[in-house]
């Protein structure tokens, strides 16, 4: 295809271009890095290391999104390029300047197999041992760019109208996202078919919320850190071997306030003071 070859030859260009800018430009972005605070709820490209480390590591030379941008699958039936998952973001954004990152609602991670994004970054900011299976293979349902959460009360699905938008859309149909069945007692003869979303699956690549059918999306990617929670050691699933074993690898820790004077049933039936 020749725009397929213009693009191919753009891209080059550029890349030397970036190259050349990044080693130029290094310690002057690293600067930018220092003195400017990026938004915490940015989701990165796939293989993404942990966001303080991705500012270290990223020289913010965007051939990842290049790589996104000019990937083989880009194309519409009709042959135009589609525009690309991966933004670079520029001055005035709430993203820090430079760095590679997605907004799924105005484009989501397609989650391309050969995960061309990953494989052209040079810094290992995206790195590309999080994305191997057992096998050897590039796997793009390993990557963690964030993680779907659903709001129970914009949902409509909630309300009990039938819509099953990001169910379809997710790419790992029946596994990221499941529908719950739960009957309608307001009436009595209808049922609510829920989405609920499996955190040890979901991707965050962000096809559930570009598919949302509400003015703004019920279900949307956080990253991860912003999406979870957090039981701590002292809650054990006795039920579950696994669990066992992370509390007997627990560091022990003990919290001194003031109640750790009285006992428990004293503080407990104490009133609540603000
Ligand atoms: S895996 Fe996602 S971010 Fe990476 S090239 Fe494909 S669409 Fe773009
Ligand atoms: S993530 Fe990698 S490829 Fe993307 S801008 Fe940063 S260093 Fe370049």
């Amino acid at each position: 295809m020749k725009h397929a070859e213009n693009d191919r030859r753009k891209f080059l260009a550029r890349t030397f271009q970036s190259v050349g800018l990044a080693a130029l430009g290094g310690m002057v972005w690293s600067g930018y890095a220092d003195a400017v605070k990026a938004s915490p709820l940015v989701l990165r490209p796939p293989g993404a290391l942990k966001e303080e480390d991705f500012l270290k590591a990223c020289i913010k030379c965007g051939l990842c999104s290049e790589a996104c941008l000019n990937r083989e699958s880009n194309f519409t039936k009709e042959g135009k390029r589609r525009p690309g998952t991966i933004e670079m973001a520029k001055g005035g954004e709430d993203v820090l300047i430079g760095t590679p990152y997605f907004v799924p609602r105005d484009v989501p991670c397609y989650m391309c197999d050969d995960i061309p994004c990953a494989v052209a970054c040079p810094s290992g900011a995206l790195d590309i041992k999080t994305l191997i299976n057992d096998d050897g293979e590039l796997d793009i349902t390993k990557a963690r760019m964030g993680l779907a959460v659903v709001h129970k009360e914009s949902c409509v699905a909630f309300w009990g109208i039938q819509c099953d938008a990001c169910y379809r859309a997710c790419p790992l149909l029946d596994e990221a996202i499941t529908l719950e069945y739960q009957k309608n007692e307001r009436t009595g003869k209808h049922a609510f078919l829920l989405p609920v979303v499996h955190s040890d699956v979901c991707t965050g690549c962000g096809l559930c919320e570009k598919a949302c059918i509400t003015e703004k999306p019920a279900i949307f990617v956080l990253p991860i850190e912003h999406s979870t929670g957090k039981a701590g050691d002292h809650y054990i699933k006795g039920w579950d071997k696994a669990d066992d074993e992370r509390v007997r690898n627990a560091k022990e820790i003990h919290t001194v306030t003031e109640r750790s004077e009285k006992e428990a049933a004293d503080y407990l039936n104490e009133g609540i003071e603000y």
